[in-house]
């Protein structure tokens, strides 16, 4: 009988209890030793939470305080010089990778931080020299083993593969070959294995997503040699792949030396067959068959279709799991109070996504197919139901040209058109969006939403945040202002509250970097504005000063990314909705008074396919959904778009296909390297790197940012340079932002003295 386990679980609670618990330890108020307990409290609720749902196979090491990859460093030992210190506090010493500060002290740079392949997942980037050593310095997994098996589970540890890890890892100084570290690796990794054999751990998963990716012939090798040097230890070892097709690898995976092979079955190209021969009799195969990246409910009936002769064949050689870890979803639908039933019966979360697996095997095993064909029948109703179908911005989509995607005028003329409009010293101020989102602002949205403060009183308290966060800008001296995003509980869930064919959930969390967690709007329908989003806000904004007021929308890539999506229209044809809609808020901007509108899409790059083969399709719809989102702006209104993360080598061309006027990104952690790519491409529109990184509260002093501006401007003709913060502001506090701004427009105005 078909076995089921899991990859992994939500880490941070029903109720985003690691998230409280994890910024209270920061702030002081609570000691690690309470922190730990959550941890511990978190975990047991998880594993309890899977094993009720029939997952016989736990997922331990799926747990991490911040990041799993970062307590992947942190157990091999290969923590930066500048984050260690005497104190011999690991967690700490985590933190302190992680933000550049821990409650025990020191103040360093934090290392950087970057999408978890396609997902909105951040991981902490390793940073690896040549002479990089490695040894096993942290236990935390085995005591997370011990502690699952005290509480009677059968624990499967996770480990992100050594492959994926260097792969992932950057080189700390100058560039070499990452590989030539894989022996010493290995010998950490052969330790954990023997340990956790010691611990009777039976099977270890070992996840090894760079699979999906094209891979050279070293990488392919090292796949292959870290697999004969991890057998043989006393456990037997599932190699897991994920997020995309791994068939181009099947011929290397069928020589590997393991003990069973999970493939995200959603994502194969190829048949059941192929995998069963791939892996063989001897073997176990995992088959990922609920979607672990989504919310939807899971077509049983036709999943067992398609399993029953292989469960039949392969009996307990054959497991089931959710496609990838469930990292990825929210905990549990059951919280949902306000969802219309309708759209509930369409969902699923983590939890219900192990139950279904169960319902699944119950009706493997026992060919009784009437609970699952109950279950299935909402999912049979999705696809039919007339509510997803909005025939208006069906016509306008299909309406949609070539002339849609123009702006009036090229960006030299459009630039001309803008200087004399705007008026802007050289080297202009600004920032990304958001001003520090203060207790106060939190507590009026909740109010409002939960009925206890009415729309006239939220409406006097919001404006009272933007003359706030406006005064404030003018006192520094900032050239083009914000208005804040106060009302913006987060920059897509904003939107996805306000569009038609979109919904929200209460409690529908997914992490996305340490204790920051995100609550993606679900997508079930054509999308639609019914009216205008921003345009109120803005207005009041620009109201108040003779500065430029930027309006602030979230682009079509954005939202389509950072949301649940139907899967049941392609994603080209959701971003032109959501572009039709915001090509019209982008008009009421214009004619409410508003020049300058950013059109954010920091999730731009991470959202390219993980196959370069499939990049240019992707590049091609995406510019075009940008593009016509800002076609409805007139040669005089700038646009601006920020992205964050990026590595912009591979995404220049469609960058400047884009044709933003300006595009602010992120850049301080990297010294300005991104402007490489910007420089050799001869970009020709106007830049704003970060000069400094909001993702930790430190304040930059005038001169390193004079220096990364003067860098920039080696790269970047600094009449087209402009000077901003790398990401918005909504999680620092006033203090320290009001110090960095200050810092920042000094800076500015010195070089205006002296460029
Ligand atoms: N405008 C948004 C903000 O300032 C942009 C955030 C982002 O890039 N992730 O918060
Ligand atoms: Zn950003």
């Amino acid at each position: 009988m078909a076995l089921i386990h899991n990859l992994g679980f939500p880490r941070i609670g029903k109720q985003r209890a690691l998230k409280f618990a994890l910024e209270a330890y920061w702030a002081g108020t609570i000691d690690q030793s309470t922190l730990r307990a959550k941890g511990a409290e978190i975990r047991k609720q998880n594993w309890a939470l899977q094993a009720q749902a029939g997952v016989e196979l736990l997922p331990v090491g799926d747990f991490a305080w911040y990041d799993h990859v970062l307590a992947t460093t942190v157990m091999v030992g290969a923590v930066p010089a500048r984050h260690h210190s005497s104190d011999s506090n690991p967690l700490d010493t985590l933190f302190r990778i992680a933000r550049g500060r821990a409650p025990s002290g020191c103040v360093c740079a934090a290392s950087e931080m970057t999408k978890w392949f396609d997902t909105n997942y951040h991981y902490i980037v390793p940073e690896l020299s040549a002479e990089q050593r490695f040894s096993l310095t942290d236990s935390e997994l085995f005591t997370h083993v011990s502690e699952a098996q005290q509480l009677g589970h059968t624990p499967k540890p996770v480990l992100i593969g050594p492959v994926t890890y260097l792969y992932l890892a950057k080189c700390a100084d100058e560039p070499f070959d990452k590989l030539a570290l894989l022996p010493q690796l290995l010998e950490v990794y052969q330790q954990i294995l023997n340990k956790l054999a010691a611990q009777q751990v039976q099977w270890v998963q070992i996840d090894e997503p760079i699979l999906a990716l094209e891979l050279d012939d070293a990488y392919r090798q090292a796949l292959k040699d870290s697999f004969t040097s991890l057998s043989g230890h006393g456990v037997k070892l599932l190699l897991a792949t994920y997020f995309d097709d791994v068939s181009h690898h099947l011929d290397d995976i069928q020589d590997y030396a393991i003990d069973g092979v999970h493939f995200d079955w959603l994502a194969s190209t190829v048949d059941i067959q192929a995998l069963d021969k791939a892996v063989g009799n001897e073997r176990v195969l995992s088959l990922g068959v609920v979607d672990g990246r989504n919310v939807w409910r899971a077509n049983l009936s036709s999943l067992h279709a398609q399993l029953h002769p292989i469960a039949e064949q392969r009996g307990e050689m054959l497991w089931i799991a959710p496609s990838c870890s469930l990292l990825h979803t929210p905990v549990d639908l059951e919280q949902e109070q306000q969802l219309d039933s309708e759209l509930k019966s369409w969902l699923a979360f983590a939890t219900q996504k192990c139950q279904e697996l169960q319902l699944l095997r119950h009706a493997l095993h026992s060919s009784d197919t009437t609970a699952i064909d109950r279950y299935s029948a909402a999912v049979k109703a999705r696809q039919s139901s007339t509510r997803v179908n909005n025939k208006r911005v069906q016509q306008s989509v299909a309406a949609l040209s070539a002339q849609d995607a123009q702006r009036q005028s090229a960006f030299s003329k459009r630039a001309k058109t803008q200087r004399q409009a705007l008026q802007l010293p050289l080297l202009p101020t600004t920032t990304i969006g958001s001003f520090p989102q203060t207790q106060a602002i939190r507590q009026a949205r909740r109010d409002f939403k939960n009925g206890t403060l009415d729309s006239q009183a939220y409406h006097t308290q919001m404006e009272a945040e933007i003359r706030y966060v406006i005064e404030e800008q003018q006192a520094l001296g900032l050239d083009v202002l914000v208005h804040g995003e106060a009302e913006r509980n987060d920059m897509v869930e904003y939107f996805g509250e306000l569009l038609e064919g979109v919904s929200f959930t209460q409690f529908g969390w997914v992490q996305s970097y340490g204790s920051r967690c995100v609550k993606p709007p679900i997508i079930w329908g054509d999308v639609a504005r019914s009216q205008p989003m921003t345009v109120h806000w803005s207005r009041y904004a620009q109201s108040l000063t003779q500065k430029p007021v930027k309006g602030m929308l979230t682009g079509p890539v954005t939202i389509l990314s950072w949301s649940f999506v139907r899967d049941d229209l392609d994603n080209p044809t959701i971003a032109k909705q959501i572009a039709v809609a915001l090509r019209d808020e982008v008009v009421d901007l214009q004619n409410a008074g508003i020049g300058i509108i950013q059109i954010d899409e920091p999730a731009f790059r991470e959202r390219m396919p993980l196959k370069t083969s499939h990049w240019q399709d992707y590049l091609d719809w995406a510019t075009y959904a940008f593009r016509v989102a800002a076609s409805g702006a007139e040669d005089k209104t700038q646009i601006h778009t920020h992205m964050c993360y990026s590595e912009f080598n591979d995404i220049i061309g469609a960058i400047a296909d884009m044709d933003a006027d300006v595009i602010t990104i992120e850049t301080s952690r990297s010294h300005m390297e991104l402007l490489n790519a910007f420089e050799h491409f001869d970009y020709p529109n106007e830049i704003g790197p970060g000069v400094y990184d909001i993702h930790t509260p430190n304040v930059p002093d005038v001169a390193s940012i004079k220096a990364l501006i003067h860098k920039a401007a080696q790269k970047i003709p600094v009449e087209r340079l402009w000077v901003n913060p790398d990401c918005g502001l909504k999680t620092r506090q006033w203090q320290e932002t009001r110090a960095a701004l200050y810092n920042m427009v000094e800076a500015a105005k010195e070089l205006r003295q002296e460029l």
